[in-house]
């Protein structure tokens, strides 16, 4: 267990998991983009880890770019996305691959989705290491999911809480009895 500011975490995914995950999703994005060199574009902070990973057990060339988004405060989603930061790489005409850390209410995926259908792409598709079905209320259907995971909040392989766990190599969830003190 760990304690990032007032908040008690207990393991929840180690690093095997996570990594084989990661190693399948490349895995099947390279069999879907064999014919393009895609862009990654990861969204920042959060998919950092999850981007470096990804794209280094890519085994094909590919180019990469990131985008700054945030929608969380604490351990609840506003809601509100804000693009802090946009893509570098002119993306008419080429095949993109978004990398999203996790999936919650896809509030965030919403924002990408509308983001990317003006560029004129050619092909969009997008990954999420960690999707929350149960919360999930998008329409899009995430085309590669490394892992489903319950509606509990997360922290680690580049997920914080309060900026905090970003670091962790494998993932940690709140501890239950947290939540009876919680003041959001
Ligand atoms: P959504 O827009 O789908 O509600 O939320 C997506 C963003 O919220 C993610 O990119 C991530 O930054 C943050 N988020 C969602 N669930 C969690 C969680 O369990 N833990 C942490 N640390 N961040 C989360």
């Amino acid at each position: 267990m760990i304690k990032l500011h007032d908040k008690y975490f207990s393991p929840f995914i180690s690093e095997t998991e996570i990594q084989t995950a990661v190693q399948r999703m490349a895995h099947e994005i390279s069999e879907d983009f064999k014919d393009s060199v895609p862009v990654f574009v990861g969204v920042l902070n959060g998919a950092f880890m999850f981007a470096s990973d990804l794209i280094r057990a890519y085994p094909y060339e590919c180019e990469v770019s990131f985008v700054k988004l945030s929608s969380y405060h604490g351990l609840s989603s506003t809601g509100i996305v804000e693009t802090l930061l946009d893509v570098s790489i002119d993306l008419e005409g080429r095949s993109v691959v978004i990398l999203e850390d996790i999936a919650d209410t896809g509030k965030t995926i919403e924002t990408l989705v509308g983001m990317f259908s003006e560029m004129n792409v050619k092909q969009f598709k997008i990954a999420a290491m960690f999707y929350k079905k149960e919360a999930y209320e998008g329409e899009y259907n995430i085309d590669y999911v490394g892992m489903e995971i319950p509606d509990k909040f997360i922290i680690g392989y580049g997920l914080d809480y309060n900026e905090l766990g970003r670091n962790l190599p494998k993932v940690y969830q709140l501890k239950e009895n947290n939540m009876t003190n919680l003041v959001l």
